[in-house]
């Protein structure tokens, strides 16, 4: 694995850093992505978030788990005919 050279994305920065091979290695096992911006950013980002309010992440909306398409098929299926049997009785 070789030393990537990045461009920090940080507006008014621009600078260039390296993303070594053993850093990429930490990255990848960690799942994390590469940094995106360099080293000075990073830290003065990480300084500046550790005196802003933390905003609480709204929680993911819940959602119902559908049953099977196999089973609920299956179920109005019998409906129909236990509903056609009714008839046939009156
Ligand atoms: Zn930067």
């Amino acid at each position: 694995m070789a030393d990537i050279e990045a461009k920090c994305i940080e507006r008014d920065c621009g600078a260039t850093f390296t993303i070594t091979a053993g850093e990429q290695e930490f990255f990848t096992s960690k799942g994390y992505a590469y940094p995106k911006r360099c080293k000075a950013c990073r830290q003065r980002r990480k300084a500046e978030s550790g005196t802003r309010p933390v905003v609480a992440r709204e929680p993911a909306p819940f959602i119902e788990e559908a049953p099977p398409v196999t089973e609920n098929r299956r179920r109005q299926g019998r409906d129909r005919d236990q509903r056609r049997r009714r008839d046939y009785d009156n």
